[in-house]
């Protein structure tokens, strides 16, 4: 017999997690009781310790889906005499929870009652309970309770009132919950904001509308999301023409898994991830020769796939049958539109009609984005599903800090103690509008969580709008400025995510572009690092962007300038020199002689953009990142060899490389193949020549890219060396707010 005492923090309120641990102990024949605290749930239980063991595992992999628990205090009690199991009432009534839940795809009992005719929530596009439904979304301050949400406006019916109240309902305390009597409801409208129809009779609509070919927005949980069918080329181009989105992939929602099973292989893992409560899009391959367009994704093998994740996206893709696109509602780089009269305001250019409803969106987020490498889930984008629940920190601040993260993909990150709490994705800050954003989110975290910074930690580039902003909040407040250096910050958030103490590791961060401490484009980075400092071991040699900002957009830039210092101002025919006229050359040559407007750079993404060139893959990009996408589409596991390279010092030298892949004349796929090889090798080489044993670090927006991640891997196994990668944060600059908090932490 044992009787042993837990402390559990977490998102374990309001969760269902009090009748969980009920019915556990009573199948496993435990006495003791279970109360809520101010900090999380306390339970007490006695017992057959085979019994205690077990119960101690199933609170783990049993727990309901919403629940996230933190931290866990177990001690260790004499005896006593309980004579039952049962749930204590609360203490403290009315306290607050510590932890804001993300919003939950739709679980299965409700889905149930969603479409059973019997069921007084029959076709209702707002069904939630206890385990799932919208959260983050709709609160406005805590503790999370209606009034404090915008569901206030709803007063429930008896019916539902009486779900509220009742413990044994697996509606109590659900704070969302309605019902077609008292709940929000759904409005179809023109662009030009003339109503067309309500309730089921919009949806009917809707359906029709898309059927005709036609693009609508449609607001979700987190935003508006633009609609069309994803098997209409027609369709999607025009979406692509009036969102000015080039070719950057779209989602595709599916109404189940048998449906993505006939457009796509994946694998148990990638099924998992997609069917679980959080709904991410997943990036998968795609099968070749389905009805999808080829619009949805150009040039790529793969596809961003997702399940309904509300009730209404339920609906909406049952009746309609076929997949859909499913997009952001928002122009390039524009936050996600939310609000309705905002929608009436700037979706009428992409759409004529607007599927939305009165339950109003309080913190706009957008749908997360992950996929698979090295079976394991790799964030590219972290938003809706798990934002704003807290990053675990290996260590304690005894300051409070507000980090504002980077400029692209931007995160902002408030952390105090041993948790950083990450925002939802704010995207690149390159609009007003994104900025305001920007700087809403972050008034609304202090608004949350009650919440005074006693530092601020930015990016080091001193025109990142998010520096500058830092600075000035520095200055109103009177706290002091952190700046810590962008790569370093890939690092440190690697670090503090995979719980590292006191080591140090060898971190590659590789990405597109990141401030030095010289002033030069950094991106092709070693860094030996702990959390009081860093030392750059190697980094890519230098070579010059022709053309500046110019020449992140146009790998042919890029791969000119290597070429160049290569050959002299006499390339070899190539399908780089193909992309320009014989003049430019001669000018692009003058301004790479004498350096004007060609910034010196090390960039690994820039690496990848000039062998794209060299390969004629893309001369000039669409989106960010575009090259190495593409380039995956080649790789091929048969290939095993790789180009030279040489270490001079602390310098990797890329020449060899080029020389060696301009001369190849191996078909593309062994070309690509030999390319990405050769970068793994480069890792794997400088680690052996400085590592001394430390464990291997990825991170940056290169390692986003799963042959060169997988490769490297592959190629450390036979050496037993630890590999640390994200798993909870994205590789790229949506971390970087978490790096930067952990760079606190020698100051703290
Ligand atoms: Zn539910
Ligand atoms: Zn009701
Ligand atoms: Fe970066």
């Amino acid at each position: 017999m044992k009787h042993i005492k837990l402390h559990i923090t977490g998102a374990v309120q309001g969760v269902g997690f009090r009748p969980f641990v009920f019915n556990l102990a009573k199948r496993l024949n435990l006495k003791g009781y279970v109360i809520n605290d101010t900090h999380g749930v306390i339970i007490e239980i006695q017992g057959e310790e085979k019994n205690i063991n077990q119960f101690l595992i199933s609170i783990q992999t049993e727990k309901p889906p919403l629940a996230h628990i933190f931290s866990q205090e177990i001690e260790e009690l004499p005896l006593t005499d309980f004579k039952d199991f049962e749930i204590r009432k609360s203490k403290s009534a009315g306290k607050k929870e510590v932890f804001i839940l993300p919003d939950i795809s739709t679980c299965n009992e409700c889905l149930k009652e969603l479409t059973d005719p019997k069921n007084r929530r029959y076709r209702y596009p707002f069904i939630n309970c206890t385990n799932c439904g919208p959260r983050f979304t709709i609160i406005e301050k805590l503790p999370y309770d209606r009034p404090n949400t915008t569901m206030k406006k709803f007063k429930m019916c008896p019916d539902c009132q009486k779900e509220y109240e009742n413990p044994k309902d697996r509606r109590f305390h659900a704070q969302p919950n309605a019902c077609p009597v008292c709940g929000p409801h759904l409005s179809l409208y023109t662009s030009d904001k003339k109503l067309v129809a309500e309730k089921e009779e919009a949806l009917q609509k809707t359906i029709q509308l898309l059927k005709e070919g036609k693009i609508l927005a449609v607001k979700g949980i987190g935003g508006f999301h633009l609609v069309c069918d994803a098997t209409s080329d027609k369709a999607i181009n025009t979406l692509r023409e009036r969102k000015k989105r080039g070719e950057k992939p779209f989602a595709v929602m599916f109404k189940d898994i048998k449906q993505i099973k006939k457009y796509a292989d994946i694998t148990d893992f990638e099924e998992a991830v997609i069917f679980s409560p959080e709904r991410p899009i997943v990036v998968i391959k795609k099968r070749q020769n389905t009805d999808l367009s080829e619009e949805v994704a150009p040039f790529l093998d793969r596809i961003g796939v997702f399940l309904p994740y509300s009730p209404l996206h339920h609906l909406l893709l049952n009746d309609y049958g076929k997949p859909l696109v499913m997009t952001s509602a928002n122009l390039s780089d524009e936050p996600i539109v939310k609000d309705n009269e905002e929608a009436f305001e700037k979706l009428s250019v992409f759409t004529d009609y607007i599927l939305t409803h009165n339950r109003d969106i309080k913190n706009r987020v957008d749908d997360s984005v992950v996929r698979v490498i090295d079976k394991k889930i790799s964030f590219l984008r972290r938003s809706r599903g798990y934002a704003p629940l807290p990053i675990k920190l290996p260590f304690k601040l005894n300051k409070k800090v507000l980090a504002v993260g980077g400029h692209q993909k931007n995160t902002i990150a408030i952390a105090f103690d041993d948790k950083a709490f990450l925002s939802q994705h704010i995207g690149d800050l390159e609009t007003i509008d994104a900025c305001r954003n920007f700087e809403e989110i972050i008034y609304s975290f202090f608004k949350l969580y009650d919440f005074e910074p006693d530092v601020v930690v930015s990016d080091l580039h001193p025109r990142y709008y998010s520096t500058n902003w830092a600075k000035q909040l520095s200055k109103e407040k009177g706290i002091p400025l952190i700046q810590i250096q962008h790569h370093y910050a890939h690092a440190l958030s690697l670090m503090a995510e995979n719980q590292i103490k006191d080591e140090k590791i060898f971190a590659i961060c590789w990405d597109g572009t990141g401030y030095g401490e010289d002033g030069k484009f950094w991106g092709g980075e070693f860094l030996t690092a702990d959390y009081n400092r860093y030392e750059r071991s190697f980094h890519f040699d230098y070579f010059k962007l022709i053309g500046g900002e110019k020449a992140v957009k146009e790998p042919r830039r890029v791969a000119l300038s290597l070429l160049f210092d290569i050959f002299g101002k006499d390339i070899p025919d190539s399908f780089t020199k193909k992309a320009f006229k014989e003049k430019e050359i001669e000018l692009l040559y003058k301004a790479y002689e004498k350096g004007l407007n060609a910034p010196l750079s090390s960039s690994v993404g820039r690496l990848f953009d000039a062998a794209s060139s060299i390969l004629g893959i893309r001369q000039v990009l669409s989106y960010e990142g575009q090259s190495g996408m593409i380039m995956e589409n080649f790789y091929d596991w048969s290939v095993e060899d790789s180009y030279p390279f040489e270490i001079k010092e602390n310098l990797i030298d890329w020449r060899p490389i080029f020389t060696a892949l301009i001369e190849d004349k191996a078909e593309i796929k062994t070309k690509v193949s030999r390319f990405i090889n050769t970068l793994a090798e480069v890792v794997i080489t400088a680690y052996r020549e400085k590592a001394n044993g430390l464990k291997l670090g990825l991170s940056g927006g290169v390692f986003q890219n799963k042959p060169l991640t997988e490769k490297i891997i592959h190629l450390i196994q036979e050496e037993k060396i630890p590999v640390l990668l994200h798993k909870k944060v994205p590789a790229n600059d949506g971390g970087l707010s978490l790096g930067q908090v952990a760079g606190v932490f020698k100051f703290s």
